[in-house]
């Protein structure tokens, strides 16, 4: 169980309507009448319509990738470059297909990033001050994997996760509300969902 998920923003020739999907695992992208969906994968049912196939994977110590596997790569432009049969993408990365003038904006979605020190990791140490975590501790978790003493909603005295802009580990901007890392600078954002801190 993680707490942040991979999803495409898909933009096409409405650019008001910008639709927002889910990538919590492996995914069929397929397009229909000119519509983009995401259907989970299962080893029999690839068709013939599938654009590719996405899937998040989740290496300890790297930012999380999203991989690509295409069938037909000439058909998917990345970053405006011919795609390969495999890519590994990150978020703010873009899919262009051309033939049906889709836009997809690869970003990760990140919802509670402060809570408990998570049971499974005992002995943990802060990836600042490198002190221990007390077992009733606040913490702030990156996609890295780093943890870092964070504020309480009853205590919100300085901590080593809002004394740091950037991840220690991994120099990703720290943002406690979570939200949204990436969103296209042109497009407006969802309300509801708009938790992003920059
Ligand atoms: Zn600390
Ligand atoms: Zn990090």
């Amino acid at each position: 169980m993680t707490d942040y998920e991979f999803r495409l923003i898909v933009r096409g020739a409405e650019p008001a309507a910008a639709p927002v999907l889910s990538i919590p695992g492996p995914m069929r992208l397929a397009v229909n009448d000119g519509k983009l969906s995401a259907v989970p994968l299962a080893a029999q049912d690839a068709q013939a319509a599938d654009i590719c196939v996405v899937q998040p994977i989740h290496r300890s110590q790297h930012s999380p990738e999203l991989l690509l596997l295409s069938a037909q790569p000439e058909c998917l432009l990345l970053n405006g470059i011919h795609a390969l049969p495999l890519n590994v993408l990150q978020a703010a990365d873009e899919v262009a297909l051309p033939e049906s003038q889709l836009l997809l904006h690869v970003t990760l979605y990140r919802s509670a990033p402060v809570g408990p020190l998570p049971a499974a990791m005992p002995g943990k140490t802060c990836a600042l001050c490198r002190g221990a975590f007390v077992p009733s501790a606040s913490t702030y978790r990156c996609v890295c994997g780093a943890l870092l003493h964070a504020p309480t909603q009853a205590d919100q005295a300085e901590s080593c996760a809002t004394m740091s802009t950037d991840c220690p580990a991994c120099s990703r901007p720290i943002c406690l509300a979570g939200g949204y890392e990436f969103w296209p600078a042109d497009l407006d954002k969802p309300e509801a969902l708009d938790a992003h801190q920059p």
